[in-house]
């Protein structure tokens, strides 16, 4: 802050008036610390609104369902779960902006990786008409780390498996270990990613070409957080895939000894 002042007086030379400048240096404020509080303040204002709205379209809905009035019904449902879509953008950049500021708090306790996969895998089921198949026989036992962001990894890697196959019936998730780590993939059926832009997809913003963003919504963040949330826990986090044919994402996070 830089200021700037002189005082004004009346014919007597008595002092009546103060005038003024308070100048922001703003410039002399890094660039990027300038946008991540921008991010910030724009995330957190449309949060609250969309938490209110949600609130009320699924108190319609209920009333609807109700009164049995299907097509309120529907649209309502219909409603509901684009807010829902939208939530998830604003966290995704909320969650980036706290990443980028070292905020992201992570929380270590020990939990059953099968019971997440499973929790996960009933609230995705319900958007979707594919079938989840769970493969998890090899092994069942608890690692530590945080289990929401951990279940924030699966649905990421879930949710794309469904969205990048959209003439496949299926996506599989399976959780294997070796001595001192579960290993935990998702493999669909689907568009695949091409073998020269495989080295970006775990990058901030990145998606595969311009087709993508008409047919494909996202902002291009999803792997880039699991990417950080997995490296904070100790973990590795990659992929394999065949354009045309699909891709295996997995990442591995120490076992709990
Ligand atoms: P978003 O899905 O919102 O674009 P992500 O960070 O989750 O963001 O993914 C980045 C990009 O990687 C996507 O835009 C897409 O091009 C590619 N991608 C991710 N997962 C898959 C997948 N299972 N199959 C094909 N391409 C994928």
């Amino acid at each position: 802050i830089r200021t700037q002042g002189r005082v004004i007086y009346d014919a007597d030379k008595i002092p009546i008036r103060m005038l003024g400048t308070i100048m922001d240096i703003t410039e002399e404020k890094n660039e990027q610390q300038r946008k991540d509080e921008f991010m910030g303040i724009v995330t957190h204002e449309l949060k609250t609104p969309l938490t209110s709205v949600k609130g009320f379209a699924q108190f319609l809905h209920q009333r609807a369902v109700q009164a049995e009035d299907n097509t309120s019904a529907v649209l309502l449902q219909k409603m509901v779960s684009q807010i829902n879509k939208l939530n998830l953008l604003v966290q995704d950049l909320l969650d980036v902006t706290r990443m980028e500021g070292g905020k992201m708090k992570f929380q270590n306790i020990e939990f059953n990786f099968n019971e997440l996969i499973y929790e996960v895998v009933e609230q995705i089921s319900i958007t979707t008409s594919k079938k989840i198949i769970i493969q998890d026989k090899a092994w069942n036992g608890s690692i530590i780390g945080d289990r929401e962001r951990t279940g924030q990894v699966l649905t990421n890697l879930l949710t794309n498996a469904i969205k990048y196959s959209p003439d496949a019936d299926k996506v599989i998730i399976s959780l294997t270990s070796t001595k001192d780590k579960a290993i935990c993939s998702v493999t669909d059926f689907g568009i695949g990613i091409a073998k020269e832009n495989q080295q970006y997809v775990f990058e901030r913003f990145y998606r595969e070409t311009e087709a993508h963003v008409t047919t494909f919504p996202g902002l291009g963040l999803g792997l880039y957080i699991s990417a950080e949330i997995i490296k904070r826990q100790n973990g590795k986090i990659w992929m394999k895939s065949e354009k045309g044919k699909g891709s295996v994402f997995s990442f591995s996070l120490p076992i709990n000894n």
